[in-house]
C-alpha cells in the first residue's frame, strides 16, 4: 500500500514513511492511494477471531509493500499483540454493550485502556508502528513526537511513548481547556523521555502552533543537524487513524456473532466528534465494505460540523465555547480534509483551495453536489451543556448506564436523529471516555445540579452513588507527584521545542 497526499497527488510514499513523517511536507495529510476492501467472507472469518486477530488482519491491508520499507505479517502481529494483548482492563478490548431501546441501541466502549479514553486504542499501537517504521526508513535517528491535545490525546500519547527507546515526546495542552483530572493525568506523567507544557490559549491555538512547528523549515533543519526528526501523535498521523478502523469492524463482528444483526444487515454508528478522526475511521470502515448505513456526527455547542453538514459552508469565524465535553471543543477539525479528498474523487487541487481559504479567510464552501453526497452518508446533531447533563441523568435513571459527557452528546444525537428521521436501524454509539474522567460534571448531572464536589471527592461520591467502580489508573493519580508546571504563550511553542535538549 502506497500513500499520497490530500494536497498533491504526485506524492507517493510507503506506509513506514507516512507514519514517520506524520504530515506531508506541503501540508497535506497522507491517505492510502486506494482503500483496501473487506469481503463478506473476510468479515465472516473475523467474526470468529478475538480483537488481536481482527486488528492484525485489518491492519495488514494497510501495511504491506515489499523491499526495505516492507512489513512482514509477523512483525505487524507482534506490534498488535503488544498493544492489545494485555494492556486493556476488558479482555474484549473494545466491548459492545446493549443499551435498552428494544435491542436497537448499543454502546461501543473504548475506554478500557490505560488512560480511560478511546485514544488508547490508537496510541498503544502507534509507538510500536512508529519505531518499526523508523528502523526501516530513518536509520536510527531519534524521533521527537510533538502533540497538541484537547485533553485525552496527550495522556494517551505520553503513556504510549514513555521510555520507548529512540523517541522523545512533548505534549502541549490548552491550559484552560482541559478537566482537572485530565491535567493531573498529564502533569504527573512518568518516564525519562517526556515533556508536558500548558499553552495559554485554546486547543485550536495549540494545534496550529504544533502544525507550524512541523512545517517550519529552519526548525526542521536544526533538528536534522542533531540527528532528530519530528513526528506527530495527533490524528493527522495515518498510524493513528488506521488502528481506529479496527474497532468499527470489531463492533460489527461482535453484533453478528451474538446474533443481534442478520448477515449483511446495515447498522449506524454515532460518533462524538471533535477533530473528525474517530468518525473518519468509521467512514473508512464503511468504504472498505463494512455494512454501515449512516454515520451520525455528534457535536457539542461548538457545532461547526453540524452547520457544515447542513449548509456546505465551513466557517470558523465564530465564538469558541468551553463545554463539559472539552475533548470536542474544536473549531478546526483537521481530519475533515481527508473526507473532502475522498468524496471529491481525490481532487487534491480542490482540497488545497479549501484549506487555503480556511487558513486565509477562516471559511470555505463546497459545491452543492458534494454536499448532497456527504448528506447521503452523514447525519449530524449537536447539543448544549444543559442537554448533555439531561442526557446523562436520563440514561442513568432510565437505562442504568453511566455515560461520560462526550458519550452523552452522542446519545443525544441518536435520540434526535431517530426522532427526526424515524430511522430505527441498529445503532452503535461510540462511548469515548470513562465517566470518571469527568466525574465532577457527571456527578452534578446525576444529582440534578446539586453537587459542587470536584476531583477525587467527586469520584468517591459518584462511586458511592452508583456502585460503578472507578478505574484504578484514575484513582491512583491522587498519590502521584506533579512533575510538570511549565506554561507558555502560543507564539513561544517553537522556542520551547528548539531549547529542548
Ligand atoms: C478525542 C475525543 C473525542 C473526539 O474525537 P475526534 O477523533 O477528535 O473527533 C471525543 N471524546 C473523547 C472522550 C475524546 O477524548
Amino acid at each position: 500500500m502506497r500513500y499520497t497526499s490530500t494536497r498533491d497527488n504526485n506524492v507517493s510514499v510507503s506506509a513506514a514513511q507516512a507514519v514517520v513523517q506524520g504530515i506531508s511536507p506541503e501540508g497535506g495529510l497522507y491517505v492510502p492511494e486506494k482503500l483496501p476492501q473487506l469481503t463478506v467472507s473476510e468479515i465472516n472469518a473475523l467474526t470468529k477471531m478475538d480483537y488481536v486477530g481482527r486488528a492484525a488482519f485489518v491492519l495488514s491491508k494497510f501495511f504491506t509493500e515489499e523491499g526495505p520499507d516492507g512489513w512482514e505479517p509477523e512483525e505487524l502481529s507482534r506490534c498488535v499483540k503488544a498493544a492489545y494483548g494485555g494492556t486493556f482492563r476488558d479482555p474484549a478490548v473494545a466491548p459492545v454493550k446493549a443499551l435498552g431501546g428494544g435491542g436497537r441501541s448499543y454502546l461501543l466502549e473504548l475506554f478500557h485502556g490505560p488512560t480511560c479514553a478511546f485514544k488508547d486504542l490508537a496510541l498503544q499501537l502507534l509507538p510500536r508502528l512508529l519505531t518499526a517504521s523508523a528502523q526501516k526508513v530513518l536509520q536510527g535517528k531519534e524521533i521527537v513526537i510533538l502533540t497538541a491535545t484537547s485533553g485525552d490525546t496527550g495522556k494517551a500519547a505520553l503513556e504510549g511513548f514513555k521510555d520507548v527507546p529512540g523517541t522523545r515526546i512533548i505534549v502541549f495542552y490548552p491550559s484552560e481547556g482541559v478537566s482537572d483530572l485530565q491535567r493531573l493525568q498529564m502533569v504527573t506523567q512518568e518516564g525519562a523521555n517526556v515533556g508536558v507544557v500548558g499553552v495559554e490559549g485554546n486547543f485550536d491555538d495549540t494545534q496550529s502552533g504544533v502544525k507550524s512547528i512541523f512545517t517550519c523549515p529552519s526548525l526542521r533543519a536544526e533538528l536534522e543537524a542533531r540527528d532528530r526528526v519530528f513526528s506527530s501523535a495527533n490524528s493527522i498521523n495515518w498510524g493513528r487513524l488506521a488502528p481506529q478502523i479496527v474497532y468499527y469492524v470489531s463492533a460489527y463482528c461482535d453484533l453478528r456473532r451474538e446474533g443481534k444483526i442478520a448477515a449483511g444487515e446495515k447498522i449506524n454508528f454515532v460518533v462524538p466528534t471533535g477533530n473528525f478522526g474517530n468518525i473518519l475511521a468509521a467512514y473508512y470502515a464503511r468504504e472498505m465494505g463494512l455494512p454501515v448505513a449512516r454515520l451520525i456526527c455528534a457535536s457539542n455547542r461548538n457545532r461547526i460540523l453540524t452547520d457544515f453538514l447542513a449548509t456546505g459552508v465551513y466557517d470558523r469565524r465564530r465564538d469558541f465555547y468551553t463545554t463539559l465535553s472539552p475533548s470536542m471543543d474544536i473549531l478546526i477539525s483537521s481530519n475533515l480534509e481527508r473526507l473532502l479528498y475522498a468524496v471529491s474523487g481525490c481532487d487534491a487541487g480542490a482540497v488545497s483551495g479549501w484549506m487555503g481559504a480556511l487558513s486565509r479567510d477562516g471559511s470555505y464552501e463546497i459545491p452543492e453536489t458534494l454536499l448532497k453526497a456527504l448528506q447521503k452518508t452523514f447525519a449530524a446533531g449537536s447539543c448544549n451543556d444543559t442537554q448533555t447533563k439531561g442526557t446523562i441523568r436520563q440514561t442513568y435513571t432510565r437505562l442504568g448506564y453511566l455515560s461520560d459527557t462526550h458519550t452523552a452528546v452522542g446519545l443525544r444525537a441518536l435520540e434526535d436523529y431517530r426522532g427526526a428521521t424515524g430511522d430505527n436501524a441498529v445503532s452503535v454509539v461510540v462511548s469515548t471516555a470513562s465517566p470518571y474522567k469527568f466525574a465532577d460534571s457527571v456527578l452534578s448531572a446525576i444529582t440534578g445540579g446539586g453537587s459542587a464536589l470536584r476531583g477525587f471527592e467527586a469520584i468517591a461520591a459518584l462511586e458511592a452513588l452508583t456502585g460503578v467502580p472507578c478505574p484504578a489508573p484514575l484513582k491512583s493519580l491522587r498519590e502521584k507527584p506533579i512533575r510538570f508546571t511549565e506554561l507558555c504563550q502560543p507564539g513561544d511553542m517553537a522556542e520551547f521545542v528548539a531549547n529542548e535538549q
